[in-house]
């Protein structure tokens, strides 16, 4: 695909935005900007972002949009992200849907599309809490949904698989909230520019990938 593909993923947590993203990357060779993945390599390597988003994180509550901010600026001034990216998990509030906004106008690029993957509340904590991350290469098992070959072990690259610590139960009903109360209303915001469609997300993850490049190349 020629030109940017500059790509919105928008849905509640455990909706399947990092699977389809990683997949989209594979596809289209366009770097994925997941606020999660940064922030918990921030953590990993102890940066003062990490120091100052682990509370907020470890609470299943959403990080301080200027903090957020700051690592989009930064992100959007390398050179891969030059000629297209997949935004995973941002925006999440109003107020960095509209610092996006003034950063695209201010930087001359186009957001194209923004893919709502629409799963409903009740299977969320399902989806979640079977949820088995690979930390070294950031692939994602679900133990009943997409077992790995090997219990435990990564089927992508090999790593052993953990639970993420904020995949609890008790952690998925406050980050549900937040989504709720906060990120939905990052869906209507963006209508206007006439570029919102919706997947279902609860069909297989092949079918939805399907429909997220129909819409794509459509
Ligand atoms: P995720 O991997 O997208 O599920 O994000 C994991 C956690 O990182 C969230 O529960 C928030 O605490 C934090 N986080 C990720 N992206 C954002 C964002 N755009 N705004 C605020 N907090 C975020």
């Amino acid at each position: 695909m020629s030109g940017g593909l500059n790509l919105m993923l928008v849905g509640a947590p455990g909706s399947g935005k990092g699977t389809q993203a990683k997949r989209l990357v594979e596809k289209y060779n366009m770097p994925q900007l997941s606020t999660g993945d940064i922030l918990r390599q921030a953590i990993k390597d102890q940066t003062a972002l990490g120091i100052q988003a682990k509370e907020f994180m470890d609470a299943g509550k959403l990080v301080p949009d200027e903090l957020i901010m700051g690592l989009i600026e930064e992100r959007f001034g390398h050179a891969d992200y030059q000629n297209g990216w997949i935004l995973d998990g941002f925006p999440r509030t109003m107020p960095q849907a509209e610092g996006l906004s003034a950063l695209l106008d201010r930087t001359g690029k186009k957001l194209k599309h923004v893919i709502l993957l629409d799963v409903p509340g009740e299977a969320i904590v399902e989806r979640i809490v079977g949820r088995r991350s690979c930390p070294a290469c950031g692939n994602v098992h679900h133990v009943r949904f997409s077992p790995p070959k090997s219990e435990g072990i990564c089927d992508a690259c090999g790593g052993a698989l953990v639970q993420r610590s904020d995949d609890t139960e008790e952690k998925v009903r406050v980050r549900f909230g937040q989504y709720e109360s906060e990120t939905a209303s990052v869906i209507p915001y963006f209508e206007p520019l006439g570029i919102v469609a919706s997947v279902d997300g609860q069909q297989s993850a092949d079918e939805v990938f399907a429909a997220i490049t129909g819409i794509l190349e459509g």
